[in-house]
């Protein structure tokens, strides 16, 4: 049987015979690889002298040490998922690991799916790590591809041949790993050690790994700060009257930033035309160039409100803000991303808590599933 040595396709509809031999059009994108070819595993510079030093900006809580404790012990013989509420602080949760990967000197990579993240986190661990050296890579950050510890787009792993000691994974059931066979491929292949993956939304597939027993999970229900996860209210109201109900809650959090998320850009667009007139108001969806400027004004401004797509709901934290979704019915929002979107609240020990609105048109299975698994990982942590 054929199989790709990148993306592990076995498809034969995929193969095809260039003049060199067979190659993979599944993942073509990445560059051709022919099958025949011996595969070596790309050789790296050995891991730096005392890298595996770190120190935190803030103590693990109980909860987060015993978990972080747990995965470092069990990265040796297994795979990992974290499965942990959004703001559980899942980095720090991994730094142990990492510490322990880099004192037998070995190689360690954190994947995640955005780029802005890459460079955020690089920056974090960086500052963890003081004497490793951490490299990003990603789009416009690719001349320096090697070093202790990697963070990388999870596209970047094509460059990256059986390396790994250890892969972190951050959300293999968001976009665009899911339902993404060569990224899953190409992931597995870039490593030559463990995994661990980062989620509080963890997929069916990701669950199956945990019952088939290819994969060990440890959950967090818990934030640092201790307070339960902001639990959204949900409103059915007409849609012709919704645009009311969600200025009459723009006006009640006047004095705080506010994320209204939408279903798409073109009703983010419109109801900006609208907003912009009664509220300091941006716009954040894909289209949106400069949107690490629109961030970081939105996040000075304390009291603005962000439109914005599903594109931002994961990754981002933003001192006392509030959440709502206006059309949380809508089939474009997933159980997986509404509990992301709520999860953008009360993240800081600042403000713990918040307020977190669901307007629907009708009754929608989906929000009321997200609101009771919030309930549940609320109980679950007491
Ligand atoms: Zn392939």
């Amino acid at each position: 049987m054929m199989q790709c040595p990148r993306c592990l396709n076995t498809d034969k509809a995929f193969f095809y015979r260039g003049s060199r031999g067979w190659y993979c059009r599944k993942c073509i994108s990445f560059g051709r690889v022919m099958l025949e070819e011996e595969n070596e595993p790309v050789s790296l510079a050995p891991v730096s002298e005392g890298s595996e030093e770190y120190t935190l900006q803030y103590p693990l809580t109980k909860a987060q040490e015993e978990i972080a404790v747990k995965c470092a012990e069990l990265i040796d013989t297994s795979d990992v998922l974290l499965h942990c509420v959004c703001g559980a602080g899942k980095t720090e949760l991994v730094v142990l690991s990492i510490a322990k990967m880099l004192k037998e000197k070995k190689k360690v990579c954190f994947a995640i799916p955005r780029r802005q993240v890459v460079l955020e986190l690089r920056e974090r661990l960086a500052g963890y790590f003081p004497k490793a050296k951490v490299v990003a890579v990603c789009g416009g950050h690719t001349e320096e591809t090697d070093g202790d510890l990697i963070v990388c787009t999870t596209h970047q792993l094509y460059r990256y041949y059986r390396v790994f000691d250890l892969l972190i994974l951050d959300e293999p059931d968001a976009f665009p790993f899911r339902g993404s066979e060569v990224l899953h491929g190409i992931a597995e292949t870039s490593r030559k050690g463990h995994m661990i993956c980062l989620s509080a939304t963890p997929d069916q597939e990701l669950l199956r790994k945990e019952r088939e027993g290819s994969l060990i999970r440890l959950v967090l229900n818990r934030r640092p700060h201790g307070h339960p996860l902001p639990v959204p209210q949900i409103k059915v109201v007409p849609d012709k009257v919704m645009f009311l109900s969600l200025i009459r809650w723009l006006h009640r959090h006047r004095a705080q930033s506010c994320m209204v998320f939408v279903p798409s850009i073109k009703k983010a667009q419109y109801l900006y035309w609208f907003l912009f007139l009664l509220f300091p108001c941006c716009l954040c969806t894909s289209h949106t160039e400069n949107r690490d400027e629109v961030i970081r004004a939105f996040r000075e401004k304390k009291n603005g409100v962000m439109l914005c797509t599903t594109v931002m709901e994961r990754g981002l934290t933003i001192e006392n803000v509030q959440v709502c979704v206006y059309q949380a019915d809508s089939r474009i929002f997933d159980e997986a991303g509404l509990v992301q979107m709520a999860g953008r609240v009360g993240r800081v020990f600042a403000y713990p808590e918040g307020d977190v609105l669901f307007l629907c048109r009708r009754r929608s299975e989906k929000a009321e599933r997200c609101v009771k698994a919030l309930r549940e990982a609320n109980l679950c942590a007491v």
